[in-house]
This record gives structure tokens, sequence and C-alpha cells, in this order.
């Protein structure tokens, strides 16, 4: 007897890029059967004129601070499964929460809305070893400390090093290279960064990053490429990143389907000349909380927050569609969120990057055909994070997880004036192999798992 029988659906076979008409068979969290006539099932889903995907994986995205959820409830992860995310990576930008330990203790006792997994971010560590000057480079004191806890963290599951490059500028190559001593060479490890600089800033930022790669031994993911260099130099950006990788560098790269990128107002980010940087005014930056939610900036306001609102996040809508489109098309460029919500407050990417992706980019724009699209979403990152044996493709002995959706319906719903809004097209999401969603709603928030690195 099964514990889930799906029937009906039409099956996405990546590896060979068809559909099959086939029934899925889930038991105590794996696939075991695809085919027909599979036996009875506790559980019978109709699948009927659906697509029965592998979940969707997000390799960038940035983790509920238990600060403000005080562990009580979940913040961007049920955006994440409403979505059609079974597993999620956090701890990007160098920046983490809090420790992927206490993530750990609170998903090992109640699970989770998704399955997480962690990179330990060098901005966070610069922060608990004293260096809270974003301006000043490290000691070779504070350096060594940071090397030892990269090592204990990956001891301990992360699954390598985010960097923060632009929101601490401070931060010198030597620094970068540093904290990696006791890794270098772990090519079973990741290694990605938020760019130094944007536009301008754009091509000798990927030749830094390319050159941690390099020097560390360490496969790298650029992040989110579309705030980098999607403001008129998108083309010479994708090519740099392919000579690379052409040379024999293991460098890859994620990207956002949206126009406008997400930070806090009072991030390096926003230093004095950012904005002639990237050619923006301060009417392209949009406020997202109180006293100023959905207001848009003049001089006086943008000062305002920066100065009494440093952690309000905001959206500025300044880089160029077409480029959007460019790096979503690249056949290095996986797409992931980079999801941040503060208290539900933010970017609507967080809760409609996958079907925004499947829907306007694959099927209204046909930006790629629907298997590379699906690609993007579920093997390609899935092999980026070493868990292609069992997660990314939906195959007899994978893991249960399982996004099925209307090809044909599926898109994001959720607004910069409401950036948490369910997408519509998806009808149940199976993680773990037990039913987590169901439409919109989600029936059991407690089926994703802690995955330490494989
Ligand atoms: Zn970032």
């Amino acid at each position: 007897m099964l514990d889930i029988r799906i029937t009906g659906g039409r099956v996405a076979d990546i590896k060979n890029r068809q559909l099959k008409n086939a029934d899925v068979g889930v038991k105590d969290g794996k696939i075991v059967q695809i085919g027909t006539d599979l036996p009875e099932a506790a559980e019978t889903v109709d699948a009927a004129g659906q697509v029965v995907s592998p979940g969707f994986i997000d390799i960038h995205m940035h983790e509920e601070d238990f600060s403000i959820t005080q562990k009580k409830g979940w913040d961007i992860a049920e955006c994440m499964l409403r979505m059609g995310v079974t597993t999620a990576v956090g701890g990007n930008c160098g920046s983490n929460r809090q420790q992927p330990s206490e993530m750990e203790d609170l998903m090992r006792l109640q699970g989770g809305p998704v399955n997480y997994l962690f990179f330990i971010g060098h901005n966070f560590l610069r922060d608990l070893v004293g260096n809270r000057d974003t301006r000043a480079a490290s000691t070779p004191e504070q350096i060594e400390q940071m090397a030892r806890r990269v090592k204990d963290a990956v001891d301990e599951g992360a699954i390598g090093v985010s960097y923060g490059i632009e929101y601490a500028r401070g931060m010198t190559y030597e620094e970068e290279l540093g904290v990696c001593r006791y890794i270098l060479g772990r090519d079973d490890l990741l290694l990605s960064a938020h760019y130094r600089r944007d536009a301008a800033g754009a091509l000798p930022s990927i030749d830094e990053m390319a050159g941690l790669c390099r020097d560390t031994g360490i496969p790298f993911q650029i992040s989110h490429l579309s705030s980098c260099s999607a403001y008129g130099n998108m083309r010479e950006a994708l090519d740099l990143i392919q000579k690379y990788r052409d040379s024999g560098l293991d460098v890859l790269a994620d990207s956002y389907p949206y126009a406008a990128f997400s930070t806090s107002i009072g991030s390096d980010v926003f230093a004095p000349g950012c904005l002639e940087w990237i050619g923006a005014d301060y009417g392209d930056i949009e406020l997202t909380d109180a006293p100023y939610e959905h207001v848009r900036c003049t001089k006086e306001i943008f000062e305002d927050a920066r100065k009494n609102y440093p952690e309000m996040y905001v959206v500025a809508h300044v880089m160029r569609e077409e480029e959007i489109a460019m790096a979503l098309a690249h056949p290095l460029v996986m797409t992931a969120s980079d999801g941040l919500y503060r208290s539900h407050k933010g970017h609507p990417r967080g809760a409609g990057t996958f079907p925004r992706f499947l829907g306007k980019y694959v099927r209204e724009e046909k930006l790629c055909d629907f298997f590379t699209g699906l690609e993007k979403i579920t093997a390609m990152p899935a092999k980026r994070l070493r868990l292609d044996s069992r997660k990314g493709y939906l195959e007899e002995g994978y893991d249960a997880d399982i996004t099925i959706f209307d090809p044909e319906t599926i898109l994001d719903k959720a607004t910069f004036a409401d950036p948490q809004l369910a997408p519509e097209g998806i009808s149940r999401v199976i993680l773990n192999g037990k039913t987590a969603l169901i439409g919109q709603t989600i029936v059991n928030g407690g089926c994703g798992r802690y995955i330490r690195r494989p």
C-alpha cells in the first residue's frame, strides 16, 4: 500500500526532455514507482492536465530572522512552499540571520515548511569576531578566527562560504581567501558572493569572484547576477563568466526574474554616490515599511530612512528588463529568488520567482523551452548542491519532493504592494513524502527538514 498515488498527470522527465503520462507512487518519503497499474494508496491525488514536477530548488534566498519571528511561525519559508519550492538555501550574501545550528535545532523539533541548507556567511562571521566596521579590513587574528569558524561550520554541514562583498567593502581579497584557508581544494563545497560593485564595477567584480574560485579550488556561484549587471553590461558579464567557465573554472550564476533589487536602506549599497553610479533617481527607490510603506523616495526621505530606519528593506526599480531576460536565458545561469522579508515586508520575488519564471518568461515570452526552464529550477540547482542523486529529478528512488502545477496557468501574483501574495497554478506540493500544500493552503507546515551537506 502506497502513501500517495498521483494519477493522470504528465510526469516531467527532465533527462529525456519529455512529459510522460504516468502515475507516481510515494511511500516512506520516496518516489517508489512511476508507471501504470500502481497499488492502492492511503491518499490519491488527481493530477489530470497538470505537470508532475520535481519540487523547485531555490539556491539563493534569505532565511527568517529568529530575533523577529521568535521561532513562532515562519515568514519566507511559507512563501517558498506556496510557490512550489521544496528545498531552499539560506545564509547567502555573507549574511546568516542566526547560527545555522539554531535552525537545525528548531527543525529537528518541529520541521519546517521547506527543506533548508545553509552557507556560513563571511559578513556574519566578521560581526562575530568583532569587526563591525564595514570599511575596515579584518586583522590577521580576526581572519584566523573566521577561518576556524568556517571549518567548524562546514564540519557541521554548511555547504560552504557566502560573501557579501558590497556590504563590507573594506574586505580585501586576502581576507576573502584567508577565511577559506582550512577548506582549500574542497571541491565538494561551494562559495557564493554578492559582488563587490554593480554596474560599471560588474566586470572587475566577476574577475574577483573567478579569482577566488581559482585560488581556493572551490566551485563558485555568482549570486543574483541581474542586480550586478543589468545596467548596461549584461552581455559582457555573461561572456566573461563563459570565458572563465571555458578556461576550466567551475563558475556558475543565479538570477531572479525582476527588474528591481532589494536590500536594507542602511546598507553600504546605498553609500553616497550610489544613485549616480547606477544612473538612478531617488524616486526609483521604494520604501517598504512604516512610516514610509510604499513611498517613493525624495532626497529628504531617503536620508531620513537611512538614518532612522536603516534595517528597512527597500525596492530599487533600477534595472533593465531586457537584460534580466538575457541573464535568465543563459545556459550558465539558474533561477533563484534572493527572497528577503522582514516581518512579511519586502520584495515580491520571495513569493513569486518560480511561478513568474515559468509563467511570464518561459510560457509567455518563450525565453527558453519548457524543459530548459524547468531544469533551471530543479536539476541544475540540485546538481550545484550535490543533491542530484536524490533531488532535482522525478525518478524512482528519489526523495518525494514533488510540485504539481498547470503549465498553462502558473503565474506569480505577489506585487510590490502586496509582496507575499500566493501564486496561481500550483495545485499541490508533496514534501518528503507528505502533502504539504493544497492549492494556496499549507496543510502541513512541518514536512521540511534541515539538510546537512551531503
Ligand atoms: Zn545579495
